[in-house]
């Protein structure tokens, strides 16, 4: 299915060109911010938050207005139609309608995809469910380009909660597209890295490694990534407890880092990071979180000007096949065509990457 607008559902969609040119702009911006003052001027930025958020949803407000457009939409769904019942279709059909580009955040991985289908405007995901954050990684890319000045032959570590943290799951994907990265996942047997990112970090000729212990990995890393355990994202509060607290970043395990490692976090930090390791001058997040805005400027300035469509769904339908992934948006969503790529007995679902065995 070919959308004729340009949107941002996974970052793998568009090539490494495109990210490229949205870090460079984002660079020009942040160097002469007034000079694009005025270059969203009557422009209309739609924003459906089905999710909390701080940064996501403030920094794309902030960069719409610093560009002279301006913003609509909810932060929680329950103040809008979504509390009478209305469906993800009919919600962006008419938000779309009245937006000149639009931005999901939903707890449901695919819903972003699942948007862009009926959008009348370009979409870009904010977060969908445990499954990418296309514009948290665009965000870690402009840091680690201005902070470490590559992008390139890194060693990476990725700690916490790896399994249902789209922020690592976007970044894995786009920093294996540069050379040389090598990735250390740091987390728990239970939270580890879904084998379809790390199948993808093969196929890219990037290397990776996966521990336990956070106090190994550090004196190796060129980057830190500490992400939260996701409450939200448990089937139980007791999986939770479980898991919380494992990985705690204190200044005595940051004195066995190197001196130019950097450390970063999406955020909202709950207490994964010691506050007192603020202080220190490679502790990078608050400033990351700044970056966020310069290149969500670029991200917006770029799909307003661009008149490339793209491609939505690949795949097949096979009659009386759906996806088995609880969390998938074609099971909130039933009217959606389930459509998958692959073939033989494997299928992946084209909206939340599940694999789906089928059996003769
Ligand atoms: N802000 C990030 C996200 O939306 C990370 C987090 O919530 O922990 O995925």
């Amino acid at each position: 299915m070919i959308s004729r607008y340009t949107h941002l559902i996974d970052l793998n969609d568009h090539p490494v060109s495109w990210w490229n040119g949205l870090l460079s702009l984002a660079q020009e911006i942040r160097n002469n911010p007034a000079l694009y003052a005025n270059s969203c001027r009557g422009r209309i930025m739609g924003t459906l938050f089905y999710e909390p958020s701080t940064r996501t949803q403030m920094s794309f407000q902030t960069a719409m207005l610093r560009l002279g457009g301006t913003i609509i939409g909810f932060d929680n769904p329950q103040t809008s139609s979504v509390a009478k019942g209305e469906n993800l279709k009919d919600t962006t059909k008419i938000v779309s309608g009245y937006s000149d580009v639009l931005v999901i955040r939903h707890p449901t991985v695919g819903a972003a995809k699942a948007a862009a289908r009926t959008a009348e405007c370009p979409v870009i995901n904010a977060g969908d469910g445990g499954h990418l954050h296309p514009t948290q990684t665009l965000t870690d890319l402009l840091t680690l380009k201005c902070e470490k000045g590559t992008l390139s032959g890194l060693t990476i570590g990725l700690c916490g909660d790896l399994l249902n943290g789209r922020t690592v799951h976007s970044l894995c994907k786009a920093m294996s597209c540069y050379p040389d990265n090598h990735f250390i996942m740091i987390s728990t047997k239970e939270l580890k890295m879904p084998s379809y990112i790390k199948d993808i970090i093969r196929a890219h000729g990037g290397t990776f490694e996966e521990t336990h212990s956070l106090e190994d990995a550090i004196p190796k890393l060129d980057m830190l990534y500490m992400t939260r355990i996701q409450r939200e994202r448990f089937a139980s509060i007791e999986e939770y407890e479980a898991q919380k607290d494992t990985y705690i970043l204190t200044t005595k395990k940051m004195k066995l880092g190197k001196p130019d490692m950097i450390v970063l976090h999406p955020l909202p930090r709950v207490d994964e990071i010691e506050v007192a390791v603020d202080d220190d001058p490679r502790a990078l997040y608050f400033k990351q979180a700044k970056y966020g805005m310069y290149i969500r400027m670029a991200l917006i300035l770029t799909m307003l000007q661009s008149t490339k469509q793209t491609e939505l769904l690949t795949g097949q339908q096979y009659p009386g096949i759906s996806c088995k992934n609880p969390k998938c948006i074609t099971q909130a969503e039933p009217y959606l065509p389930k459509s998958f790529t692959g073939s033989g007995t494997t299928l992946t679902c084209e909206y939340c990457d599940e694999r789906l065995l089928l059996e003769h």
